[in-house]
């Protein structure tokens, strides 16, 4: 077990159990988050018994190891991390101006299988575990020796299929002992589980939601995404709608554009559509490609067509800047192993 992925009310067990006063736990959480320091011998404000203990428990502070990193001229870098388990998994680090972002994994794999994205191909190994989603942004932030801004549950994995542990690392990053994020600054991207998009709209916390929409249909979307035919559009849209309404938060609907698939002109106009009157934003996406997938990005004058039409009808709508594609850590390009 790591203490990274337990609350403080968890760590405050522990500490008590071990026979030491409940304030030792925000000391220990303190070394782990605040100076990254794992190992039980540095923290030297912590006896001596007490550390031999947390040690004989089979304790560790962080949950992951770096196993190969691969950095694009723009300072985008793409982390491999070593599991518990040996498995694998990737996040990405992308640096702006103004805010330094890491897109983390919440899964091994994944279940959905959408066609046209690496993970989905790969099948799903497991779940991670809370301490494992956090400890990729905190790696990050201690490799890069700045603070991060900004994470989005857009690596490899379904966040709300791995609900609890999603939900817990994502308190955990919010957390004033933990990294002190805002919530704010914190996104959840699904595919569209409709349950657990009502579970989250109720647990208070300010995240943001983007819904991977990237079609305008039952038909074509089930094609896509598979998790479709189970919540189709119709549910998952009054979802989102009811999300906004609840968290008073603009929810994004991603829609990556696929040449000849999902970008004509019948598609664009129930786009406008589904977006109008209610408090949602579009982002347009250019497809990464995927070895295997037969699908190829749509030209830059469809995207901003697209963007034009949505933003003459009052859409809120932008084109994703893409980062990373270069040493393959782009959205929908994460594998368990790293490609350089
Ligand atoms: N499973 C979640 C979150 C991870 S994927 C989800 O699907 O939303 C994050 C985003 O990357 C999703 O919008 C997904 O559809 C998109 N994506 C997947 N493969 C892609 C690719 N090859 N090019 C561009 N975006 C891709
Ligand atoms: Fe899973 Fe998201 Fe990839 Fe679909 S796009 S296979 S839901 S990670």
């Amino acid at each position: 077990m790591q203490i990274i992925g337990l609350n403080l009310e968890e760590v405050e067990a522990l500490v008590l159990e071990l026979g030491e006063p409940r304030y030792r736990a925000r000391q220990l959480l303190d070394w782990v988050y605040k100076k990254g320091i794992d190992d039980f011998g540095q923290m030297t404000n912590l006896p001596a018994l007490f550390r031999h203990r947390l040690q004989a428990r089979g304790l560790t502070g962080g949950a992951l190891t770096l196993a190969g990193a691969a950095e694009a001229a723009d300072g985008t870098k793409k982390y491999l991390f070593r599991l518990p388990d040996d498995l694998c998994v990737e996040a990405v680090y992308i640096p702006e101006e103004k805010r330094k972002t890491v897109c983390f994994s919440t899964q091994v794999g994944c279940a959905v299988g959408c066609a046209f994205c690496a993970t989905g191909r790969q099948g799903f190994q497991r779940n991670l575990t809370a301490g494992e989603i956090v400890d990729q942004v905190r790696r990050i932030g201690l490799d890069q020796q700045t603070r991060i801004s900004h994470a989005v549950a857009m690596g490899q994995g379904e966040p709300l299929a791995n609900y609890a542990a999603t939900v817990k690392a994502l308190r955990l990053l919010n957390a004033d002992y933990g990294l002190q994020m805002a919530a704010r600054h914190l996104t959840i991207s699904t595919s569209g589980v409709v349950p657990a998009i009502y579970r989250l709209a109720d647990e208070g916390l300010q995240l943001n939601l983007a819904l991977s929409l990237h079609a305008t249909s039952d038909e074509l979307r089930s094609q896509l995404i598979p998790l479709n035919r189970t919540y189709p559009l119709a549910q998952v849209l009054r979802a989102c709608r009811d999300y906004a309404a609840k968290t008073k938060r603009r929810v994004t609907l991603e829609y990556i554009m696929l040449a000849g698939v999902n970008d004509g002109e019948a598609d664009l106009v129930r786009l406008v559509e589904l977006a109008s009157g209610w408090l949602c934003h579009v982002n347009l996406i250019p497809y990464n490609p995927v070895p295997a997938a037969p699908y190829r990005p749509s030209p830059l004058q469809t995207r901003r067509r697209f963007l034009a039409f949505l933003s003459a009808h009052g859409v809120a709508a932008s084109i994703r800047q893409e980062r990373g594609a270069e040493v393959n850590a782009a959205c929908g390009q994460l594998r368990s192993h790293l490609k350089l």
